[in-house]
């Protein structure tokens, strides 16, 4: 005999909740799904009415569904948002060209529009050119560093205010797993923040902290959302791959593991310095603007400049935490630093020279 929904208790159940195990209703389980990232974007406080939000944007399904859920949330809750997607081209051949054309479907899905920033453009190197460099060791470093960049820059062109990333309560956990594993603690209570903004960068948030990757997979699915699932082809699956399969091997024993590491990271006290203040043993933990391309930096050139200046000089090691013995081995040896990034001042000029850049479908 058919189960009636743990919620309604009329509708016939059709799915097991993955967070609470519960047997519900399909309306029933989009009201929780949804009515969950409500609360948690109303009790974090994470917009302003009337600000402008940039949905980081990659095609797959975190994304997809985030955008689909800050419309519906914004629609229904009347938040007075103006939500834009934002994208990255990493430049990676077989995957990202193909995730994009799904997030260029998903603007006129959601009547969003949508800009899209390139590797290529912005630092004259595409995820593909740099894995022929580099190989597939230390390539995520690169596109982790050139992405946060990219989306800041993405973001100022885009004048917006806000940036909302579609990072889940999984990844989250994984992350927390992760700097135990090695040892990060200045990561291992920032990396659970809900929201991070300095005096330089633009706010971000991860409206999904606290929902599960299987509910997101579940949701893309019942209400057919149209989105790219396949991964990239430069993944290199390790380290991250482990703490992934040891949190899923939890989950599958006790559903709450996944919050419940998110709650520890959120509860460790380690003693650091805060950006400005002494650090322990002298010195002082400062955000300064990068020296060559104006952005964040805690040195005098920001992490993007170096491994920039490292691939045109040919000494794509440079950056990747050997970078004062590489220069010292290398000094004078090539004073052509090849191609820089354009100056983040430089951006705001551009910004108001085209004030119909966001409705472009195309990096311009
Ligand atoms: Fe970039 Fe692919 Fe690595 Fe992700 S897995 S950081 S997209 S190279
Ligand atoms: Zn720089």
């Amino acid at each position: 005999m058919p189960r009636p929904c743990a919620l309604c208790a009329t509708a016939r159940a059709v799915l097991k909740r993955p967070k609470t195990g519960q047997q519900i209703c399909k309306d029933c389980f989009y009201a929780v799904f949804e009515t969950e990232i409500h609360n948690t974007i109303i009790d974090n406080a994470l917009f302003k009415r009337g600000q402008k939000v940039a949905i980081a944007a990659s095609g797959g399904k975190d994304s997809t569904v985030l955008a689909h859920v800050m419309t519906t949330l914004n629609d229904r809750y009347d938040y007075g948002l103006d939500l834009f997607l934002l994208s990255v081209d990493e430049g990676i051949t077989g995957y990202r060209d193909d995730s994009l054309e799904t997030v260029k479907r998903n603007e006129q899905q959601y009547g969003i529009p949508l800009k899209i920033v390139s590797y290529q453009e912005l630092y004259g190197w595409s995820m593909d050119a740099i894995v022929k460099e580099v190989g597939m060791k230390n390539n995520c470093t690169f596109c982790g560093v050139f992405r946060r960049q990219a989306l800041d820059r993405g973001a100022v062109l885009l004048n917006v205010d806000h940036i909302v990333t579609g990072h889940n309560a999984d990844d989250i956990a994984e992350t927390v797993l992760m700097n135990i594993l090695r040892g990060d603690f200045s990561r291992l209570q920032r990396c659970t923040s809900i929201s991070t903004a300095t005096d330089e960068t633009i706010p971000r948030s991860k409206p999904f902290k606290y929902t599960y990757e299987k509910e997101i997979v579940m949701y893309a699915y019942f209400k057919k959302l149209d989105y790219f699932s396949t991964e990239c082809i430069y993944s290199p699956n390790a380290y991250r791959g482990y703490a992934r399969a040891f949190l899923k091997d939890l989950e599958s024993i006790r559903p709450s593991a996944i919050i419940d590491i998110i709650h520890s990271g959120e509860h460790f006290e380690t003693p650091q310095p805060k950006l400005g203040e002494k650090k322990e043993g002298g010195g002082e933990a400062v955000i300064r603007s990068c020296e060559r391309c104006g952005y964040m930096a805690s040195n005098k050139l920001c992490k993007a400049c170096v491994l920039l200046e490292g691939l045109n000089r040919g000494l794509p090691r440079l950056g990747i935490g050997v970078e004062g013995k590489i220069r010292r081995q290398h000094e004078g040896k090539s004073e052509d630093i090849g191609r820089t990034i354009q100056h983040f001042s430089e951006l705001a000029v551009t910004r108001t020279l085209t004030p119909n850049l966001v409705t472009s479908t195309t990096a311009s």
